[in-house]
């Protein structure tokens, strides 16, 4: 049996922060806000994958208020996720995301990006899609005040 889920996540950019998408750190003057490291692009999978289990959303299972959380890597999430999806005997079959982010331009870090999600989740590179685009200098990811990601994940199920 196939599962499918849906992820969306949206970080306001502010001065000072690190700016990590799909655990890749790229050099910007600005970066997400979050309780996390707020990596939008690894958040919008995890609940894709949650999405598909029917297993709620990323604030559940990380609540902003756990201090166990606070600056957490966002791929140690996605590891723990994906712990919960092999419990139940589901396996990753793909995964395309967007990353939505006016500047800086995020064409050389893609290849990076899939590697650690192909990694993390456990499937070739070739399942792992990520596609940049920026907000054309419309609404606020065009202004440059935030990044969004929006992730479909598949996954197929061992026990039917
Ligand atoms: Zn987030």
């Amino acid at each position: 049996m196939f599962r499918i889920g849906i992820g969306n996540d949206t970080h306001r950019l502010v001065a000072g922060r690190p700016l990590i998408l799909g655990g890749v750190s790229i050099p910007y003057e600005f970066g997400p806000e979050g309780h996390s490291d707020s990596d939008a692009l690894a958040h919008a999978v995890i609940d894709a994958v949650l999405g598909a289990m029917a297993q709620g959303d990323i604030g559940v299972h990380f609540p902003d208020g756990d201090p166990k959380w606070k600056d957490a890597n966002s791929f140690d999430m996605l590891e723990r996720v994906i712990g919960l999806a092999r419990e139940r005997g589901f396996h990753i079959v793909n995964v395309d995301a967007t990353v939505m982010l006016e500047r800086p331009k995020l064409r050389g870090h893609i290849e990076a990006m899939r590697q650690n999600f192909a990694r993390t989740l456990r499937v070739d590179i070739s399942c792992i899609s990520v596609k940049a685009k920026t907000g054309e200098g419309l609404d606020a990811v065009g202004r440059g005040e935030a990044v969004s990601a929006q992730s479909i994940v598949l996954l197929s199920d061992e026990n039917h």
